[in-house]
């Protein structure tokens, strides 16, 4: 169980990217000690920069100063930073180590970690886990992609367990990291500007989330999830392999039998109808059953399984119900930033929908979700700055569709189409930046028009 070993020379640290996980690591690297230096292409968050100063840890921004670089034991590179790079490509034929950040701080503890990566569902899960570890009154830190960074929470105290969000630009600068559960969700096509356009490349990714795990370490992965099943057959990791499916009874494993949730896995089974959780659709009742599976091998109490499945709050912007208003439920999927994500939130509406879609598109095929929008959707609103593609795709699919580029129009034109016992869901199946700051901010804005209305 053993989660990190120090295999580095540690004596001089330089941190690539002043982000959160930069800024953790030069944390962490100066509590422990080390001689850090931390190297920002751009400007520094100012109340990171004070950080910095605080705690006499020196730094650029502007630019990276090759030599200093060079000169470093070990690299820490944030996981925005490509590996093509010119620095990164020197460094490496100059044989120095490049890691991520979640790498540096395993190298510093041996508590127990419990990491969550997919392509869609990773905060959701990680979240749900981290509400049955708090109801079971465990002692853990919850963090890495979301929140904090691993190496801050390690830097600021001990826990005995770590439950993390990994993203597979983390994992890409793994050599030992090795949780105890590991959970693989799915894995669809996302980012694959970062690996060549190749999907292997990214499958391959996600895949080393259990590369290091040995035969006392847990696998729970999607059974469901064809290129994750393959992917086993071809590399089996050591670990315990524990498979989830909506789809199949299970011998070993989490089942779903006429709604029915079934954790089969040792002498206590664990059971729980769907209609107990507080997390609506397909893809959450998948979520959970990851979740729940991996609780029940922590040894976590069923009955605290189960009430923390009925009582968790969810994720801001997941599938978050906003308001009611004259019997029009308004649902905020900010976070769905491509196709998948979309898919399950059209699959999970129960009611006519009136669909509020659009932003910076990343090669969607929206054809997936053709037979979604003729079962589901009753209008279709786009916003954007260009929106031909959506008007294109779904005309022949709805009967209305109204073009706007503002959420107060966009939310002001569906309040109009939706009936009483209709749906709006905004759920753009697009990235933000053409009209937004973020997707927080895209929902944000969503709610407060809601409101406004
Ligand atoms: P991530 O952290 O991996 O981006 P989130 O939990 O933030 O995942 O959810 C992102 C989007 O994906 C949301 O729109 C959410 O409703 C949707 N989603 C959540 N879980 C899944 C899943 N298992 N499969 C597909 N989509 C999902």
């Amino acid at each position: 169980m053993v989660s990190g070993k120090n295999i580095y020379d540690f004596s001089s640290v330089v941190i690539l990217g002043g982000g959160i996980s930069g800024m953790g690591a030069a944390l962490l690297a100066a509590d422990r000690g080390y001689n850090v230096f931390l190297s920002n292409r751009d400007e520094l968050d100012t109340a990171f920069a004070k950080a910095l100063q605080d705690n006499k840890i020196p730094y650029e921004t502007g630019s990276h100063t090759v030599n200093k670089i060079l000169s470093a034991s070990l690299i820490v590179k944030s996981p925005g930073i490509p590996d093509t790079i010119e620095i990164i490509m020197q460094a490496k034929e100059a044989g120095i180590p490049v890691i991520s950040e979640i790498e540096f701080a395993a190298a510093h503890t041996q508590e127990i970690i419990v990491a969550v990566t997919g392509s869609n569902g990773k905060t959701t899960t990680t979240s749900l886990l981290g509400h049955v570890f708090q109801e079971a009154g465990l002692d853990y830190t919850m963090g890495g992609n979301i929140g904090k960074s691993f190496a801050q929470q390690v830097q600021e105290g001990a826990a005995e367990y770590r439950l993390l969000e990994v993203s597979s630009f983390q994992l890409d600068g793994i050599e030992n990291f090795k949780p105890h559960v590991a959970l693989l969700l799915n894995v669809t096509p996302d980012h694959l500007d970062r690996y060549d356009y190749k999907f292997e490349n990214y499958l391959d990714s996600k895949m080393r989330i259990a590369m290091n795990q040995d035969q006392d370490d847990y696998l729970v992965y999607n059974a469901d999830d064809e290129a994750i099943v393959a992917a086993l057959e071809s590399n089996k990791p050591k670990s315990q392999l524990v498979p989830f499916s909506l789809t199949r009874e299970l011998e070993y494993g989490t089942s779903l039998i006429n709604n029915i949730i079934k954790v089969a896995i040792d002498q206590t089974p664990f059971s729980m109808s769907i209609e107990q959780l507080s997390l609506k659709g397909q893809h959450n009742t998948a979520n959970a059953m990851a979740a729940a599976t991996t609780a029940k091998l922590l040894k976590i109490r069923k009955e605290t399984i189960r009430q923390s499945m009925q009582s968790f709050q969810g994720v801001e912007h997941r599938l978050e119900q906003v308001l009611k208003i004259n019997k029009v439920q308004y649902i905020n999927d900010s976070k769905a930033t491509n196709i998948n994500a979309t898919f399950y939130a059209l699959d999970s509406m129960e009611h006519p929908t009136v669909w509020i879609v659009g932003g910076v598109d990343k090669g969607n095929d929206y054809s997936q979700l053709f037979r979604l929008v003729n079962k589901n959707v009753k209008a279709i609103v786009c916003l954007g700055t260009d929106n031909s593609k959506i008007v294109n795709a779904f005309s022949g699919c709805v009967d209305q569709m109204v073009e706007t580029n503002s959420m107060e129009d966009a939310v002001r034109v569906a309040y109009k189409l939706a009936d009483a016992g209709d749906n709006v869901l905004l759920s753009p199946a697009c990235a933000s930046f053409d009209l937004f700051e973020n997707y927080e901010d895209r929902g944000r804005q969503f709610k407060n028009a809601v409101r406004g209305l």
